[in-house]
C-alpha cells in the first residue's frame, strides 16, 4: 500500500552503517566519529540567549509562510554585506532547514519529465529530492584527479531542451571542493542562454581554508542573478543544525511559488529559532572565525597523515569539513574475514577493526572512496588515524 513515489526512493546507505555503530558503542565499544555531517561546535551563547528572550516575548506563534519579516531582512542584509547583492523581503523565503528550501525550489521549477543535471560526487538527498518532484536527476561525473573541480565542458553535453535546472554545491559535500568563480561564471552563461535555473548550494560558504572567496553564482552578474536560486542557512555556519532554519533567495515568481508551497506543507518555520537566527547572521564573525580556524588545522593535519598511510591517495580539499580518499589499492586485499572488495567493505573493516566510523563514498557516487568528517577533536583525530594507519597495515 505504500506509494510507487516512496517505494523508489533509495533507502539511505549510512542509515545502515549508523545502526551498526550504535549497536558498538551500545556493547561499550569506543567508536570514533568521523561519519559526522554537522559542526561539532557549541550553539554560540549569544544566540541561544535570543532564543529564550524569544520564548519570553511570545514569539511562539506562526510567523509569515516565507518567514518573519525582520530575519527575511536580515538576509538580505547578509547578501548585501557578503556579495554586494539587491534582494528585497519578497526574494527570500526562510524553511525549516536548507533541505526544506531546497525541496521547495524543486517542486516549485521542475515538471514531470523536466531534468535536473547534478554534477556528481554529490549529496545524495539531491537525487531523491528530484525523483519526488517527478523530474529526472541527470548526474554528470566529475574528475577526481583535480579535486572534483566543477567541469562545466562535460555538463554542457548533457544540457537538452528538458533542461530544468543544474544543481551545484559549492564548497562541497562530501568532496570538500570549491568552485573557481570563472567555471561558475561559464556555467551561469550557459543558464541565462539556455534559461534553465541554477539552484546554488551555498550552505558551506563560511568554511573555506584558501584564499579564494565563496563565489556566489548570483553575484556574478544580473542576467545569471535571474536565473539563480541560492540555498543557505544558518546549520554549518552557526553550528545551529538542529534549530531547523535555512533561507533562499532568488527571482520573486519562484520564491512565491516556493512559500506558497511551504505554506501548504509546513506552515512557517519554527519562530524562536527564526528569532535567534537574526542573530546568528548579525554578531557571529568571531564564532565563524574561531571555528574556521579549529577546522583548517584539522585539515591539514588529517590530510597529511591519511597521504602518508600506504595506498591512500587524498586530494586537499579547499572547504567544508569532509575528506574523500580513494581506497581503490586496497581491493582484493584481506585481513581475517575481511575482504576489501569496494569503499563499504573498508568502512565495515575500519569500523570493526579500528573502531573508527567513516562514510562509504557510494552514499554520494564516488564509488572509490570514503568520507571522513573532520568534525571531531584534534585528540580524536589523532587517535582516529592511528588506528586506521594500524588497521590498513594488516591488509595484504
Ligand atoms: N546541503 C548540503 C550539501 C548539506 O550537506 C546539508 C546538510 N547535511 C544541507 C544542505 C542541509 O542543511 P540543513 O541542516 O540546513 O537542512
Amino acid at each position: 500500500m505504500i506509494s510507487k513515489r516512496i517505494q523508489e526512493m533509495v533507502p539511505s546507505v549510512t542509515l545502515a552503517q549508523s545502526e551498526k555503530i550504535a549497536f558498538l558503542k551500545k556493547q561499550g565499544i569506543d567508536v570514533i566519529g568521523f561519519n559526522i555531517g554537522e559542526p561539532d561546535f557549541n550553539t554560540p551563547m549569544n544566540i541561544i540567549k535570543k532564543a529564550e528572550e524569544a520564548y519570553s516575548l511570545g514569539l511562539t506563534k506562526y510567523t509569515p509562510a516565507a518567514g518573519m519579516i525582520d530575519l527575511r531582512e536580515e538576509v538580505c542584509r547578509k547578501f548585501k554585506k557578503d556579495y554586494n547583492l539587491d534582494y528585497s523581503v519578497r526574494d527570500v523565503i526562510v524553511s525549516s532547514g536548507a533541505k526544506q528550501s531546497l525541496t521547495n525550489a524543486l517542486m516549485a521549477i521542475v515538471d514531470p519529465d523536466d531534468e535536473v543535471i547534478v554534477p556528481t560526487p554529490c549529496w545524495i538527498s539531491y537525487i531523491e529530492m528530484i525523483k519526488l518532484t517527478g523530474g529526472k536527476a541527470v548526474l554528470v561525473e566529475m574528475d577526481e584527479s583535480n579535486g572534483f573541480d566543477l567541469d562545466v565542458d562535460k555538463i554542457a553535453k548533457h544540457i537538452t531542451p528538458k533542461t530544468k535546472a543544474v544543481l551545484i554545491n559549492s564548497p562541497n559535500n562530501p568532496t570538500g571542493a570549491v568552485y573557481k568563480k570563472q567555471d561558475v561564471e561559464k556555467l551561469g552563461n550557459l543558464a541565462v542562454k539556455h534559461n534553465f535555473y541554477i539552484i546554488s548550494d551555498e550552505i558551506y560558504e563560511k568554511l573555506i581554508y584558501t584564499e579564494e572567496q565563496n563565489c556566489c553564482t548570483a553575484s556574478i552578474s544580473p542576467e545569471i542573478k535571474e536565473k539563480t536560486i541560492t540555498i543557505n542557512g544558518v546549520s554549518k555556519s552557526y553550528a545551529m543544525t538542529g534549530w531547523r532554519i535555512g533561507f533562499a533567495v532568488g527571482p520573486t515568481d519562484v520564491i512565491k511559488a516556493m512559500s506558497d508551497y511551504q505554506g501548504h506543507t509546513t506552515t512557517s518555520p519554527n519562530s524562536p529559532a527564526q528569532y535567534a537566527s537574526i542573530e546568528a547572521l548579525r554578531n557571529s564573525e568571531e564564532f565563524v572565525q574561531e571555528m574556521k580556524k579549529e577546522f583548517d588545522k584539522r585539515r591539514k593535519y588529517i590530510v597529511e597523515r591519511l597521504n602518508k598511510m600506504e595506498g591512500i591517495k587524498c586530494y586537499e580539499p579547499k572547504g567544508a569539513f569532509y575528506v574523500m580518499p580513494n581506497i581503490k589499492y586496497f581491493y582484493g586485499r584481506k585481513y581475517k574475514d575481511f575482504i576489501i572488495n569496494n569503499p563499504m567493505d573498508m568502512c565495515d573493516y575500519l569500523l570493526e577493526e579500528s573502531r573508527i566510523a567513516v562514510v562509504t563514498g557510494a552514499a554520494f557516487l564516488a564509488p572509490h572512496n570514503i568520507r571522513i568528517s573532520y568534525s571531531n577533536s584534534m585528540e580524536n583525530i589523532k587517535t582516529g588515524m592511528d588506528r586506521m594507519e594500524e588497521a590498513l597495515k594488516k591488509l595484504k
